[in-house]
């Protein structure tokens, strides 16, 4: 029980990271790099605050009631919350003896027996695929999509309830044969019980300036909204409910 966890930040009230009201226990580190990635601050694992799984529990205990009432939980986000999987298995296993739903956001990159235990305990998994496409997945986040794939396909074994996120840039992930592809091969997986569609937006760019990184979407506009309804519409092909969160 001694497993440390470094956290970004917390938020108490989220509402986009899952059903109902969310604790959202945004986690530092990061292997991608993703060109729209909203939170380049939680890349690095090393930052952050470090918490015990006593201490972050006690945090989360204080709006239990909120999650009861609203059917909510908690949910891990990031940075990627699986590159601490030993810490996040420890949380996921003490919120499922306090009765405490969890759903955990990923991309899916990161397999091992920790991330194995940390399922063993989620109620929902939020899996971002960021493209279908296995060398713009490349040339978006510099990592492979194969192991995000592989997850799904694991989670589908294990009966875990699935929803698929899935980001729209202009210029970057509206490859439509693409996403007409992943809409088919989602059809074949009955624990995805959604898709979300996520529309790029430009909150996070200040952040790159600030870090100093290689932002490369300052020209990108924000999807208008006939390529959302496109997107929305060929994505459930795959069968599934889709939302569009704006
Ligand atoms: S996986 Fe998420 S946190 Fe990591 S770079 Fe991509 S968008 Fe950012």
């Amino acid at each position: 029980m001694n497993e440390k966890g470094r956290i970004h930040s917390l938020e108490s009230f989220g509402t986009v990271d899952g059903p109902g009201i969310r604790f959202v226990v945004f986690m530092q580190g990061c292997p991608l790099r993703c060109r729209f990635c909203h939170n380049p601050d939680t890349w690095d694992v090393n930052k952050g605050k470090e918490y015990t799984p006593e201490q972050l529990m006690e945090e989360i205990k204080r709006y239990k009631s909120f999650m009861d009432y609203s059917g909510g939980g908690v949910t891990f986000t990031g940075g990627e919350p699986l590159l601490q999987a030993a810490f996040v298995a420890v949380i996921c296993k003490m919120c499922r003896e306090q009765g405490i739903s969890v759903a955990i956001d990923t991309s899916g990159f990161i397999w091992n027996e920790h991330v194995a235990r940390a399922l063993e305990y989620t109620d929902l998994v939020l899996l971002d695929i960021k493209n279908y496409d296995p060398n713009v997945y490349r040339m978006i986040t510099g990592g492979a999509l194969s192991p995000t794939l592989k997850l799904l396909d694991y989670l589908r074994e294990k009966d875990i309830k699935t929803w698929i996120r899935y980001v729209l840039v202009p210029g970057l992930t509206d490859n439509t044969d693409s996403i007409r592809q992943l809409a088919g091969f989602l059809f074949n997986y009955p624990n995805v019980e959604k898709v979300e569609l996520l529309p790029f937006h430009k909150m996070g760019e200040y952040k790159w300036k600030e870090l100093d990184l290689d932002y490369k979407l300052y020209d990108t506009p924000e999807p208008d909204t006939a390529l959302l309804e496109e997107v929305k519409k060929i994505l459930e092909e795959s069968g599934k409910e889709v939302s569009l969160n704006i």
